[in-house]
């Protein structure tokens, strides 16, 4: 049960995750309580790479959904803003937080992305893991300070045709992720594809 794996415990400033809990990103999407929308291991291991948080730094997860990147960035050494519109969602991202012992990092904020940001401490890096589209990104790209990494994942033609534009604009790099695991087919095993995402990463 999540109880058995988690009880970080604080040894001088470093938090140090409890046996069990591997110490890189990417964990095992059952370490989180979520509800089918969280950002799988493979992807969540590479949009914190993207990311890649230093101590102390300062991230915003806009549309955090279970909390599972915010979460992953405080166990990483940093400090996190989760914003997310969904009040049952918001929950899960607070509960995940205590759960894993960094409720003390980690700010989850209800609302509105558009209409919360501008009132939140200045970040480090922003992902976008929803709520991506034309307004956001103009609002992030004037509020932002320079050097501000951020990086946006999406999985719909719509979104990917946003990214698309912006990377022709802003520059950075889009990578499209496209990954497959075995399967039951039949009496043997077949290759089961995930939707590809696109993820662009980009420095202000
Ligand atoms: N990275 C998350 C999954 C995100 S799913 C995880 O690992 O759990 C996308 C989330 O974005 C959803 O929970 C949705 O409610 C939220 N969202 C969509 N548009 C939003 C907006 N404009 N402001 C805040 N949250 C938003």
């Amino acid at each position: 049960s999540l109880a058995d794996i988690v009880a970080p415990v604080a040894v001088g400033l470093a938090m140090v995750g409890p046996p069990g809990l591997a110490c890189v990103t990417g964990l095992p999407d059952e370490t989180f309580m979520h509800e089918g929308q969280i950002t799988k291991r493979p992807i969540r291991a590479l949009t914190l790479s993207a990311l890649a948080p230093r101590p102390q730094e300062v991230l915003w997860d806009i549309g955090a959904g279970s909390g599972s990147i915010a979460v992953e960035w405080c166990l990483a050494g940093g400090r996190a803003i989760a914003v997310e519109v969904r009040a049952d969602r918001a929950a899960m991202a607070r509960a995940n937080a205590s759960a894993l012992g960094v409720s003390h990092l980690l700010n989850v904020v209800e609302g509105e992305a558009s209409a919360v940001l501008s009132g939140l401490p200045a970040p480090d890096a922003v992902f976008i893991g929803g709520g991506a589209n034309t307004l956001l990104l103009e609002q992030l790209w004037s509020i932002l300070a320079a050097s501000t990494r951020l990086v946006a994942n999406s999985v719909t033609l719509e979104t990917d045709a946003l990214l698309t534009l912006w990377h022709g604009q802003k520059g950075g790099e889009l990578l499209r992720i496209e990954l497959a695991s075995a399967a039951p087919l039949g009496a043997m095993r077949g290759w089961r594809p995930s939707r590809p995402i696109m993820q662009w990463s980009v420095t202000r």
